[in-house]
This record gives structure tokens, C-alpha cells and sequence, in this order.
């Protein structure tokens, strides 16, 4: 079975960029260039969208979610 991480709780972002930062230490990438999670500014002030390439799921999304200070994300299972 895949593991895949969502974003459930989107409404929650902070826009940290934490979860950025952390794919891209896995990845041994400096930088936020082709990160394969992206937060975009929301339409109202203060919300964030997050964007979550399928490919993330090579990474240890254990950590991604777990490094997330607003538990905006979850690990689902397909099969
Ligand atoms: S770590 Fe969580 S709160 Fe911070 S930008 Fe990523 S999804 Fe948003």
C-alpha cells in the first residue's frame, strides 16, 4: 500500500514553510526552487494554499507531517 501526505487541514496553514524546508533537507536541496511542496497566499488575508507534488511520497512524510507546528497534514493509504 502508498502512502500518500495530505494537506486535510489547509485552513490552518501558517505559511512557515516548514514542511518546504524539511522536503527539501530530505532531498539535500537548498532552497525552495522545485520543492515539491509549495504554499501559495490564500484569496483571503492570511490563508495559505498547499500544494503537494504526488512524487513527495518517495520522501519520509512521517517527518513532514510530524514537523508541521499546525498539523495541517495526514498520511493516507491507497491500494
Ligand atoms: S509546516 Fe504546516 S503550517 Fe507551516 S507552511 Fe507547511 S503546512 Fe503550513
Amino acid at each position: 500500500m502508498a502512502k500518500n501526505l495530505k494537506a486535510t487541514q489547509e485552513d490552518k496553514c501558517n505559511g512557515c514553510e516548514l514542511c518546504i524546508l524539511e522536503s527539501q533537507r530530505q532531498l539535500k536541496k537548498v532552497g525552495l526552487e522545485e520543492s515539491l511542496i509549495r504554499i501559495f497566499k490564500g484569496e483571503s488575508e492570511n490563508s495559505y494554499k498547499v500544494e503537494i507534488d504526488p512524487r513527495v511520497s518517495v520522501l519520509d512524510i512521517e517527518k513532514i507531517k510530524s514537523i508541521c507546528p499546525k498539523e495541517v497534514f495526514e498520511i493516507t493509504e491507497n491500494d
